[in-house]
């Protein structure tokens, strides 16, 4: 198992572990640093760092932030090394917060209008900390038959021209980015094989990435198999390489904590300075 895990998720987003018991399994499955990156959020840190002393694991502090990016593509922007404590990085995480309910409310009233009650109120129920996610929608979707599973409750409602998917205002890249530094961390665009994006718009984003203050991308990423192409673009834009299994929870075999794939070889690892 590699050492390295630089992107997961607790009960303080859309994780199905608690920031101690998240620690606990990394640490059994070999992980020696492990980020904890949950969605907005920093409020996981603190108990996943005092798991960690417990336990001799290296915890990096880290959030995956939600960024809107030219005409509403949504972007992930893991931060990693970040201080929690840092009031900039704090205001712009309660902004995302604020615009985050009043999505959760508009995506229950336009399920209303297909027929589904109740569904603000369900996903607020199944979440465990203060973030309300389309995962905690699609879990509700799932649990009260109005779904087969997670997938058939994204492909149906949740996902970008269905009626549960409300497109919005996240931060922007540069301001990701910013609250980011501000707060001592390193940006790192998260598993860039996901967005619909064709390649020239990928290789501006990675550009724009790189001009506001970017470091690194995720090279290795789950559910991606795009580690070549990923390396070759770290490798043209200069870019440092991260890794993570985007653990969310036990009943996805695929993305269980821990990763065997290495960085491939002439890829800086992001955590060179560590
Ligand atoms: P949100 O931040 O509220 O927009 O929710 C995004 C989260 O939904 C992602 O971080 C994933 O955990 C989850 N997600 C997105 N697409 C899918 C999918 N097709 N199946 C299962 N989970 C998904
Ligand atoms: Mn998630
Ligand atoms: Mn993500
Ligand atoms: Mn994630």
């Amino acid at each position: 198992m590699n050492r390295y895990d630089l992107h997961t998720h607790s009960t303080a987003s859309d994780g199905t572990l608690s920031p101690s018991e998240l620690v606990r399994r990394a640490h059994s499955r070999g992980v020696e640093v492990m980020a904890i990156t949950d969605h907005d959020c920093t409020d996981g840190i603190a108990e996943a760092m005092a798991e960690a002393e417990k336990v001799g694991l290296t915890l990096i502090p880290g959030v995956e932030m939600s960024v809107t990016w030219e005409e509403g593509q949504l972007l992930h922007v893991v931060g990693l090394r970040i201080d929690p404590g840092n009031p900039l990085l704090q205001e712009g995480l309660e902004r995302l917060h604020r615009f985050r309910f009043w999505r959760a409310q508009e995506m229950g009233r336009r399920l209303l209008a297909c027929g589904i009650a109740g569904a603000f109120e369900g996903a607020r129920a199944l979440a465990k900390g203060n973030i309300v996610s389309r995962t905690h929608f699609a879990r509700f979707l799932v649990a009260t038959g109005n779904c087969r599973d997670m997938n058939d409750a994204f492909e149906r409602f949740l996902v970008p021209g269905k009626p549960g998917y409300v497109a919005g205002e996240w931060a922007t890249l540069a301001e990701c980015i910013h609250w980011i530094r501000k707060a001592g961390g390193q940006a790192v665009l998260a598993h860039p094989l996901r967005y619909p994006l064709t390649a020239p718009r990928l290789r501006r984003l990675f550009e724009q990435f790189r001009e506001l203050g970017g470091e690194g991308i995720e090279v290795i990423a789950p559910n991606t198999n795009g580690t070549h192409t990923l390396a070759q673009h770290a490798r043209t834009f200069g870019f440092a390489g991260s890794l993570g299994s985007d653990f969310h929870s036990c009943e996805s075999p695929h993305t269980d904590i821990g990763l065997r794939e290495n960085l491939p070889n002439g890829i800086r690892p992001i955590w060179e300075h560590w």
